[in-house]
């Protein structure tokens, strides 16, 4: 079924480890950048982001990037990891995550997208036909829109709640 809740949502992109993601059946995973890995205004990927990525692929699971943002912020964010990546990416649009997940040779469903943002990565994820994991924005914007947006996903990520806690009392 379409919806918008999250398969999974963490606190931060490193608690979805290479453990995890393996015991959950992934293979590949589709990154966001912004505010997912590192906020806007980091132009390069901390050592956390570089520790969790090794991780990542001495587990076998092969990543990639597709950013909304443009060239020059994922090709120099992407210099030094050097993974396939896709910039102005237009997600929720599925061309460029179908195209991700070729080049690293996942298929729907070992590939998980992870991301902050519900109406452009979880959408994204939804419209690949993939897993979607959330996480909350590093640094988030203080705008009017971003406010409403926040607001807007709000009712989705009560239903995550949810139904997490009704897996758990199951
Ligand atoms: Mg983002």
């Amino acid at each position: 079924m379409f919806t918008l809740v999250p398969d999974f949502r963490f606190k931060t992109f490193d608690e979805a480890t290479a453990e995890f993601l393996i015991q959950n059946g992934i293979k590949g995973i589709i990154l966001d950048i912004d505010n997912t890995l590192e906020p806007y205004e980091h132009p390069l990927p901390g050592d956390h982001v570089k520790k969790w990525l090794c991780e990542l692929k001495a587990a076998g699971i092969s990543a990639a990037f597709v950013s909304n943002n443009g060239k020059e912020r994922v090709e120099l964010f992407n210099e030094e990891l050097g993974l396939p990546y896709y910039y102005k990416a237009k997600k929720p649009f599925k061309k460029n995550i179908l195209r991700a997940m070729s080049d690293i040779g996942s298929s729907r469903e070992t590939t998980i997208l992870m991301g902050d943002q519900v109406f452009t990565d979880v959408w994204a994820a939804r419209n690949a036909g993939i897993k979607a994991a959330l996480v909350p924005p590093i640094n988030d914007k203080k705008d009017i829109f971003t406010k409403f947006k926040r607001l807007l996903e709000k009712p989705i990520l009560r239903k995550y709640d949810k139904k997490k806690g009704k897996s758990v009392n199951e």
